[in-house]
């Protein structure tokens, strides 16, 4: 895999503990990507890897999913793992199926939950 491969990380309401685990479990293999993530599960990331190296993009209400969505449709994003929280209800809706759509546009993988990451998070691209 090449090194500038970049993997964007995104954890919506409960599930950013989630992403913060998933991250820490494996952080070696993150290491070898680009990440970048909205703002808040960025920071979360950063904080429970300080090695790694995290892009924060904006906090996902104010345009961090769109900000991916971009990067997606630029080709500068090459994985998606985004762990959305299904026990809250619309209002991130719209991210949720922009987000969807674009990697299914530029058929790039994408995680909506912890049991694909795990299976992702190691693939070769
Ligand atoms: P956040 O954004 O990581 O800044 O919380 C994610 C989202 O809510 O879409």
């Amino acid at each position: 895999m090449a090194s500038e491969q970049c993997i964007a990380l995104i954890a919506h309401d409960q599930k950013k503990d989630d992403m913060a685990d998933f991250a820490r479990q494996h952080s070696a293999s993150l290491a070898k990507w680009r990440i970048v993530a909205t703002g808040t599960t960025g920071g979360r990331v950063q904080d429970a890897c300080p090695g790694l190296n995290v892009t924060r993009l904006k906090s996902g209400p104010l345009g961090g999913d769109q900000q991916i969505g971009a990067m997606i449709a630029q080709g500068e994003v090459q994985m998606l793992i985004f762990f959305v929280d299904p026990l809250t209800s619309m209002p991130h809706d719209v991210d949720v199926k922009a987000l969807t759509r674009l990697a299914t546009v530029y058929d790039i993988p994408m995680a909506l939950n912890r049991a694909t990451a795990e299976k992702l998070v190691d693939f070769q691209l």
